[in-house]
C-alpha cells in the first residue's frame, strides 16, 4: 500500500514532517487529528455529555466530515467542515484541546473515523499522520515512523509555535496539558499510542525540521517501490 504512517506523541512533529514530505514526493497528507478534533468541537457545541459513549459514538457515525486543504497562509493542517459547519478555526481552542483525549478514547467513534481514513488510504499515494496510522488504520502501510522527542523539547517547539501565532503562554503549562493528553492516549484500551513493530523510530531532540525530513526521505526510499517515488 503507498501509505506512509507517521505517528507519535502530542508535538512531535508529525504534522510538519507529513506535509514536508508529501510535497516532497508529490503525495497528498491527511493528518488525522483534525477529524477527531473537529468532532470533539461538534460534540460541546451541541452540548454532548463527553461521558456518554453512546451519545458521542452516534454522533459520529451521523455527522458529514469532510476534510480539505488548508485556508490559504494558515498554521492549520486542513479545512474540515462537519455536516455544514467550518470546524477549522476551533481545532486549537482549549476547549477541544482538552476533550479530544475523552472523545478520542471512544471505541464507537474510534471505529467511525478509522472507517474513513481507511477510505483515504486506499487511494493510495498518501502521507498520513495521528496515533494508531501504523497500529491500526494502514496496518500494512509501506512506510511507518514513530516520532518521538522528550516532553521538555516538545513543550518549548509547541510554545514557541503558539508564541510565533501571537498567543500568550507558559511553556510549564504548556508541558501539563501534553503530557496530560499523552498520558490519556497511551493509557486506552482501544488502540493505545504506541509505536508499530515494524516502525522506523526517530528521536527528534537533537534534529532540526530539515533534517527530520532528510532522515525520513530516506527511510521512505529504501522502503517505497521506485515507481511509488515518481
Ligand atoms: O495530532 P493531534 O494532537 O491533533 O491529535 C489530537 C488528539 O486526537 C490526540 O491527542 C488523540 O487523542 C486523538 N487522535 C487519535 N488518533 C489519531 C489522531 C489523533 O486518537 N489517529
Amino acid at each position: 500500500m503507498s501509505v506512509i504512517a507517521i505517528d507519535g506523541p502530542v508535538a512531535s512533529g508529525k504534522t510538519v514532517l507529513g506535509r514536508r514530505l508529501a510535497e516532497r514526493l508529490g503525495w497528498r497528507a491527511l493528518d488525522t487529528g483534525v477529524m477527531y478534533r473537529a468532532l470533539t468541537w461538534l460534540a460541546l457545541e451541541r452540548g454532548v455529555n463527553l461521558q456518554d459513549e453512546t451519545a458521542l459514538t452516534r454522533l459520529a457515525e451521523e455527522t458529514r466530515l469532510k476534510v480539505g486543504p488548508p485556508p490559504p497562509a494558515s498554521s492549520e493542517s486542513a479545512t474540515i467542515i462537519v455536516d455544514d459547519q467550518d470546524a477549522t478555526p476551533h481545532l486549537r481552542s482549549s476547549h477541544v484541546e482538552a476533550s479530544v483525549s475523552i472523545v478520542a478514547a471512544v471505541p464507537g467513534v474510534r471505529r467511525r473515523m478509522v472507517q474513513l481514513q481507511r477510505e483515504e488510504a486506499r487511494q493510495g499515494r498518501i502521507v498520513m499522520m495521528g496515533r494508531d496510522i501504523g497500529t491500526v488504520v494502514a496496518e500494512d502501510a509501506a512506510v511507518k515512523i514513530y516520532l518521538e522527542a522528550s516532553p521538555e523539547v516538545r513543550a518549548q517547539r509547541r510554545a514557541a509555535e503558539r508564541c510565533a501565532a501571537g498567543a500568550t503562554v507558559k511553556e510549564a503549562s504548556v508541558l501539563e496539558e501534553l503530557e496530560n493528553r499523552d498520558r490519556q492516549d497511551k493509557k486506552r484500551d482501544d488502540s493505545p499510542l504506541r509505536p508499530s513493530k515494524s516502525a522506523e523510530r526517530l528521536n527528534t531532540d537533537d534534529m532540526s525540521i530539515e533534517e527530520t525530513v532528510k532522515a525520513a526521505l530516506r527511510i521512505a526510499e529504501s522502503r517505497l517501490p521506485k515507481e511509488a517515488l515518481l
